[in-house]
């Protein structure tokens, strides 16, 4: 959940000059950041808070439906948790290990963040844009479905650990239900699970197996949705609709605001980022 201090959110944008001239002052804000507060403001609201710019082509009365201003960040918390994700000397990004079952996961005590979804649905190019300001941490994007079969650790400096979960559905490992759910179970340090949801599909009968997981052992789990960049707005509406109301009715642990994402475009990559250092207790 957002700490009172992120609810300032994408109004600042309209107040820009002074935001810049803030961040140009203090040295929470990288260069690249600063480089990015610099885009014209529709161009930066679609980058930052993609799901905002959604809801500009929804009609008024549906609005409320998109809970959409729950974790809502100021420019200034999303340039601090960039530089959480920012390897450096003293912030070690880097993959730890991987493992076919939980007793071979490392030991890792800070908090932990995953990431689950269809083989196929964007995981890796998801997670290698996350770490795209660790350029030397290899994660390895597929033209196959099916590529990741372990469960694969990174550790951020000494913030907190992302799991990179294998890909279920199609040619999903044969121990994946096993893997998986004794992961979910056991996992102490586990904060948040990020289940991906393909925008352009939607909710696949498969994705109510991690769904049903995730409700069955009361875990906060966030909905992303993948590939935005792939549809028409209208199409996007639509889907983002659909998940929205399954959230709202079907789902208990759903953190209710969906994060529409794109690896291709970065649409959405540097809030997710901001909620992953808020979940794991690093904006604080
Ligand atoms: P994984 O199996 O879930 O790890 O999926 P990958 O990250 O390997 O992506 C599967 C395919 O979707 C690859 O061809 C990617 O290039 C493509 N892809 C992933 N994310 C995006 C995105 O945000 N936009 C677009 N257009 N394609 C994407």
């Amino acid at each position: 959940m957002a700490a009172p201090g992120l609810r300032l959110g994408a109004e600042r944008l309209f107040e820009m000059p002074a935001v810049l001239e803030l961040l140009s002052r203090s040295n929470s804000t990288s260069q690249a950041f600063a480089e990015v507060l610099r885009l014209p403001k529709q161009q930066l609201r679609k980058l930052l808070y993609p799901l905002q710019e959604v809801e500009r082509f929804l009609a008024p009365d549906r609005r409320q439906d998109l809970h959409l201003r729950i974790f809502d960040p100021s420019p200034e918390d999303i340039a601090r948790a960039d530089k959480v994700f920012t390897a450096t000397e003293g912030n070690r990004i880097d993959y730890v290990s991987s493992a076919v079952r939980i007793g071979h996961a490392p030991d890792l005590p800070r908090p932990e963040v995953c990431f689950i979804g269809r083989s196929n649905v964007g995981k890796s190019s998801l997670i290698k844009a996350l770490f795209s300001l660790a350029p030397e941490v290899e994660v390895r994007v597929s033209k196959k479905p099916g590529h990741t079969k372990k469960m694969n650790f990174f550790k951020v400096g000494k913030h907190f650990t992302v799991v990179d979960m294998p890909g279920y559905g199609y040619r999903a490992p044969e121990d994946f239900v096993d893997m998986v759910e004794t992961y979910l179970k056991e996992r102490r340090n586990l904060k948040r699970t990020f289940l991906l949801v393909d925008s352009v599909v939607g909710i696949q009968k498969t994705d109510n197996i991690a769904i049903e997981m995730c409700e069955e052992f009361a875990l906060p789990y966030v909905i992303v949705l993948t590939k935005i960049d792939k549809s028409s707005k209208g199409h996007l509406l639509k889907q983002v609709l659909q998940i929205q109301k399954f959230v709202n009715t079907k789902t208990q642990g759903c953190f209710p605001q969906l994060f529409p994402v794109s690896a291709v475009t970065f649409s959405g990559i540097h809030l997710l980022r901001c909620f992953i250092a808020s979940v794991t207790g690093n904006l604080d």
